[in-house]
């Protein structure tokens, strides 16, 4: 088959959600409703903060919609790194409230990994968890000293970390293609979408669940949440909003979210001549410090993913950009294993960050009704989880030391208006784009 071929099958797929199993469907809400929560989103963020309302207060009734299936937006469309220590930037370190916010962001993370594994270990999720860190790594000389320096970082919070050369890295991944690394100890690699469905279908049996279910917008009437829906509205003197980059669709803290959107593509299993080429090459999961340098995954059903683009794209990703990012995708992939079929690429699929401009997240209230979680850059599967039950916790007045530490976090600044920003963010990104050109 040749790359044109390829290229015309393409339409949004995500590999991980395909490959998830049976998905239990849940009826859309309907009509006027009241409950003592709701939950807006159903990803990482908001089934956490369901399932902390139900162990808080199991007997309220918690309303938990998403507008489309559970589980299927960022949750379960990204690369599963189940992130335990963020990336030790130099501006992590530039002063005392930097280097703060760095270890309380650090300490969510480490937070989120842990309730995660509890839960996967507790209820028996099949999510392919794997606690086997994370390998950074470059392919160009000139990006070596990025390696150096993250070295020094993860040093310095006491992290354990090992520099890989060129013959390890070759070794380790079953590829030349890098030529200097760091193992960084922390962190699971996981099946995403089989890790959001899990948690889902093993919610207290006090959150009801509405799939399809778009809100509109959400206000604060005589005290109470209103929240307006496709169809139905919820009253709520509560209502925990977790939805990562679309704030802003739903009128709340206008310019300080905005969702950059990733595609990824993921292979069918390997054949045996494929697999011949890794020889025993165990599962493994490789981030680039680079932004538009590649992530890529070698999973345990032997397949390979790899997600090398990033763009702002606030109207969402058409099929025809999505064909021509999957030949992205398939140059990325022949770089590294040039062994591999052309036809190989079986799912590509977009799917949005929520950023800010100083990249740190949002934890919010409005008028004590509204609760507000999200925009965790790439590490939302564990600081998700971990944001969610706090944000719970926030609302109910529930006292720890690491709520405290999360609420002194610097909020996420305020981004210039549009089209200012957007051609801003633009220019940004083709900047960052040009730096990481050979490692995509
Ligand atoms: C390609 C890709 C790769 C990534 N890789 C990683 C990684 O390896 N590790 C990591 O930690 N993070 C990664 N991330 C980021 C991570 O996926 C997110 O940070 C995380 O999913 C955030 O969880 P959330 O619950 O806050 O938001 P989401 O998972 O986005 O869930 C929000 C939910 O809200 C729903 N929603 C939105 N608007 C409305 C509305 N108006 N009405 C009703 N429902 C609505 C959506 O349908 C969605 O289900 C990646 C993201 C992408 C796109």
């Amino acid at each position: 088959m040749n790359d044109q071929a390829v290229t015309d099958q393409c339409a949004d797929s995500c590999g991980w959600v395909a490959n998830a199993g049976e998905y239990r469907e849940f009826a859309a809400l309907k009509g006027a409703q009241r409950a003592d929560w709701v939950v807006i989103g159903g990803g990482f963020t908001g089934l956490a903060a369901a399932r902390r309302i139900a162990q808080m207060a199991p007997a309220a009734r918690v309303v938990l919609v998403d507008g489309k299936r559970i589980g299927q937006g960022a949750s379960g469309r990204n690369s599963g790194f189940v992130v335990a220590h963020s990336t030790p930037d130099a501006g992590h370190f530039a002063n005392a409230r930097a280097r703060a916010d760095y270890n309380a962001l650090n300490a969510l993370n480490r937070d989120g990994v842990s309730a995660l594994k509890g839960l996967v270990t507790a209820q028996g999720i099949e999510c392919q968890w794997e606690d086997t860190g994370t390998t950074y790594a470059v392919a160009g000389q000139q990006h070596f000293d990025r390696i150096t320096q993250y070295a020094a970082g993860y040093d310095e919070i006491g992290v354990k970390t090992r520099v890989l050369e060129a013959a390890d890295l070759a070794a380790r991944l079953g590829t030349a293609f890098y030529g200097h690394g760091l193992e960084v100890r922390g962190g699971a690699l996981v099946q995403p979408a089989m890790l959001a469905k899990g948690l889902a279908e093993c919610l207290p049996p006090s959150v009801e669940v509405f799939e399809n279910t778009r809100v509109l917008g959400v206000d604060v009437e005589d005290g109470m949440g209103v929240v307006r829906c496709v169809g139905a509205v919820v009253r709520a003197p509560r209502v925990v909003v977790a939805v990562n980059g679309f704030l802003e669709r739903l009128g709340l803290l206008p310019r300080r979210v905005f969702p950059l959107a990733l595609t990824a593509s993921l292979t069918r299993v390997l054949n045996a001549r494929e697999q011949a080429q890794m020889a025993d090459v165990e599962s493994w999961g490789v981030l680039s410090p680079l932004s538009f340098g590649a992530t890529l995954r070698w999973t345990k059903d032997r397949r390979i993913m790899i997600r090398n683009t990033a763009e702002y794209a606030p109207s969402g990703i058409g099929v025809d950009v999505l064909k021509r990012r999957r030949t992205v995708h398939l140059t990325g992939l022949s770089r590294r294993f040039p062994w591999l079929g052309k036809d190989a690429i079986e799912h590509t699929w977009s799917g949005n960050l929520g950023i800010s401009r100083n990249s740190k997240p949002v934890f919010e209230a409005i008028d004590n009704t509204i609760f507000i979680a999200g925009c965790y850059n790439a590490s939302g599967v564990a600081r998700g989880t971990s944001m969610g039950r706090f944000i719970v916790d926030m609302a109910l007045r529930e006292p720890s030391d690491l709520l405290d530490r999360l609420r002194a976090i610097t909020p996420a600044t305020r981004i210039p208006p549009r089209p200012f920003f957007d051609v801003g963010v633009r220019a940004r990104l083709a900047m960052e784009r040009w730096q990481g050109r050979g490692e995509g």
